[in-house]
């Protein structure tokens, strides 16, 4: 069963106990080996109800049956129009969740939903990197309880399909498209996800990104009396169209910043232009006046190529709005660099850890610890 999966628990070659994505029912356990583990809380700063509900009850100026005849252009001019100038929607009238959906789904005839920008038309069978068409598929779902104290616990809501290729995938699997058990995202999908000791709703992948159209139809289908906040966990790697839609429907933005430069973003995931994108995707979540959760998480040797710069980047757009940083040092070898000899292969040390942390609170950036 998809909602049942099991965290993984490891024992490391120091002894250690690793649980990755710790769920509810493995609380016990992981307090036996550490007695001061708690389920950590706190408010999300500045969240009423979630966004999704106005967006779904927002009138888009243009009538459901003719949307479909309306151009590119006048979709997104009715996007930003009722983005801009909220109106109650009328009862023939399509709402601006609607017009989000029917202009994401469009950009599948010429793919760049993420930063790769394949250019292929997933709506006539091709594929991408990404091996999506036009639906989206569950790779599991689950409550995690050892998320940022904002967010957490959280429902997360894995997506398979990804437009990068880091050499340390810890969702490797999710990867394919065509994986074993494969769940088609669909309307009657919010049965089978357990609200009970959750705090939000998050989607992750893969990248929820490369399935945005299928996210906003599934999320059109919210039941009326959902409330919690929507996180968008997502690589850096999206396409500025993709976030733009995304605008009105993400409480929290859970984005990676994971390098820095070219060289490393090309070598540990094939995504060339990342370090560009990374800083104009959260500079872009950032005007949407929601919180931005950016993850850093510490790759061993990569302090000074890739996080330092990157909270110095961080730190340029901490101005423009609710801006958060999250130090991780759950970097664990997976994948290829399992058997790799390379400092991917071992875990990052704790000055490692300390060192980025440090360097965030030198420049002034609100830390998540
Ligand atoms: S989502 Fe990204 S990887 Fe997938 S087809 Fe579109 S541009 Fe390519
Ligand atoms: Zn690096």
């Amino acid at each position: 069963m998809l909602n049942q999966q099991q965290s993984r628990i490891r024992v490391l070659p120091d002894g250690a106990i690793a649980f990755t994505d710790p769920r509810p029912d493995l609380l016990p356990l992981i307090q036996m080996f550490d007695p001061n583990f708690t389920v950590r809380t706190a408010p999300l700063p500045g969240f009423f109800r979630p966004h999704l509900l106005d967006t779904r009850a927002t009138g888009s100026g243009l009538r459901m049956t003719g949307m479909s005849d309306s151009n590119d252009g006048e979709l997104w001019a009715a996007h930003d129009r009722a983005l801009g100038y909220p109106a109650p929607k009328e009862p023939d009238e399509g709402s601006l969740l609607d017009v989000k959906i029917e202009l994401a789904t469009r950009m599948l005839r010429h793919c760049e939903l993420c930063a790769l920008r394949c250019g292929v038309n997933r709506l006539r069978g091709e594929r991408g990197r990404c091996g999506l068409g036009a639906e989206a598929f569950v790779y599991e779902s689950y409550t995690h309880i050892a998320e940022e104290p904002p967010i957490n616990p959280a429902v997360n809501l894995s997506l398979r399909g990804c437009g990068m290729r880091c050499v340390y995938c810890q969702q490797a699997p999710a990867l394919d498209p065509r994986g074993t058990a494969v769940e088609v995202l669909v309307p009657t999908f919010w049965n089978r996800l357990d609200f009970n000791q959750a705090r939000s709703l998050v989607f992750i992948g893969g990248n929820p990104t490369e399935s945005l159209p299928s996210v906003l139809a599934f999320l059109g289908a919210a039941p009326a009396d959902f409330d919690l906040p929507i996180g968008w966990n997502c690589s850096g790697y999206d396409s500025p169209d993709a976030i733009r839609l995304l605008d009105g429907v993400v409480d929290v933005y859970i984005p990676d910043y994971k390098y820095a430069g070219d060289n490393c973003a090309t070598t540990l995931s094939d995504a060339a232009g990342y370090a560009t994108n990374v800083a104009h995707a959260i500079a872009a979540m950032l005007k949407q006046n929601v919180p931005v959760m950016v993850r850093v998480l510490v790759l061993p040797d990569h302090v000074e190529c890739c996080h330092s710069p990157a909270l110095e980047s961080l730190a340029a757009l901490s101005g423009y709005g609710e801006l958060y940083i999250s130090v991780q040092g759950t970097y664990l070898p997976e994948w290829k660099t399992l058997s790799s000899d390379s400092s991917l292969s071992r875990r990052p040390q704790q000055e490692e850890i300390e060192r980025v942390r440090t360097r965030a609170r030198e420049l002034k950036l609100k830390l998540i610890e």
